[in-house]
């Protein structure tokens, strides 16, 4: 059945953006495709990815881990961001799954599981996840990647990612025998001594830039569109919306859209949002809400049937992101699975 709304994912910008990184960084690029790829489907990006050469990606939960493993096939190594928590062991062992291991009971854990090839997460100064560098372990048996994650690659000039990179320097050099991964989209763009041996990059890929903004260097990978379902005039002085958040100014054209806050437009893009729709950005009037938005296309030429861009080409998802007072990571995975993803390219 067709749905008024979907999330096109073009597979060819993330292709370009997946080699875009490795020129930045000038190391293998090791996909993050934690939350379904944060949100626009972790199988076929990952299965995109590595016909453009990944063999390594990253989940957040066991769980995701495992799906993926099903729908890939034995090759790819796939890291657990979340490590190996209670009785996972096993289901993270039967899915040939690596838990990065955050903290000391993380290892001995997963030693009395038997161990195997797994990560360590060094914490040099987010204070999140990872051992604090006094308490790293010695180098042990399985122990194949060596990472720690930047606190602020999203601001290059803050000093904060200099003293991490010289601090996790320091300590990795510990581990001779491990992969050393280091730099999220941020990080890839901040120099060859950011690089290590590989780079872990998750919104880059999907197309938000690495500073929250638009980057040349990046193409938009995901386009929310969404029917006109309804055009109708509201007389001036009528309201529009839940709570009669808007009021006419005058004699108006109101375009009904078939997305709201369930298909991730956030009800943060009241009152001042714009949309893509009739060739030109257009304000979003009254509340959003969970099914449809209102947009004022007075003077347009606009249509039911017509399609209506929230964000994609025309309209930057770190610019919608920016006017929503979130980010790109955000919208992405807000979106509710009654919205299909296409896929083209
Ligand atoms: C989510 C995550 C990444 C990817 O971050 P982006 O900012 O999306 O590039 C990399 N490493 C870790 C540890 C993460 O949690």
């Amino acid at each position: 059945m067709p749905s008024p709304a979907s999330l096109t994912v073009d597979l060819n910008a993330l292709a370009h953006n997946f080699h875009a990184l490795e020129a930045a960084s000038g190391a293998p690029v090791h996909p993050v495709v934690k939350a379904d790829s944060y949100g626009l489907g972790a199988t076929p990006v990952a299965r995109r990815l590595m016909a453009e050469g990944a063999r390594t990606f990253f989940v957040a939960r066991a769980a995701e881990g495992v799906a993926l493993r099903a729908a890939l096939g034995p090759d790819p190594a796939l890291y657990v961001l979340d490590g190996c928590h209670g009785d996972a062991a096993g289901d993270l062992k039967a899915a040939d799954l690596r838990p990065i291991l955050n903290q000391p009971v993380q290892l001995e854990t997963w030693r009395a599981a038997g161990g195997g090839a797994c990560g360590l997460q060094i914490d040099t100064g987010m204070s999140r996840l990872g051992f604090r560098p006094e308490d790293a372990p010695e180098p042990f048996e399985g122990l194949d990647l060596v990472m720690s994650h930047l606190a602020c690659a999203d601001a290059p000039a803050d000093s904060l990612n200099r003293r991490q990179r010289d601090a996790f320097a320091g300590i990795s050099a510990k581990y001779p025998g491990a992969s050393v991964s280091f730099s999220n989209s941020g990080g890839c763009f901040m120099g060859a001594d950011f690089a290590f041996d590989a780079v872990r990059p998750g919104i880059c890929l999907y197309g938000g830039g690495p500073e929250g903004r638009p980057d040349d260097r990046i193409k938009p990978v995901a386009t929310l569109s969404a029917e006109v379902v309804q055009v109708r005039l509201v007389p001036k002085g009528e309201t529009v919306g839940y709570s009669a958040g808007w009021t006419a100014p005058r004699d108006s054209t109101i375009a009904i859209v078939a997305a709201g806050y369930a298909d991730g437009v956030l009800r943060a893009y009241s009152p001042r949002g714009k949309v893509w729709l009739a060739d030109a950005l257009r304000p979003i009037v009254g509340r959003v809400s969970m099914d449809v938005i209102a947009v004022d296309v007075t003077d347009a030429d606009v249509a039911v049937g017509d399609l209506c861009e929230i964000y994609g080409p025309n309209r930057n998802i770190d610019d919608q992101a920016t006017a929503a007072g979130t980010i790109a990571y955000e919208l992405l995975t807000s979106i509710n699975p009654r919205v299909p993803r296409v896929y083209v390219g």
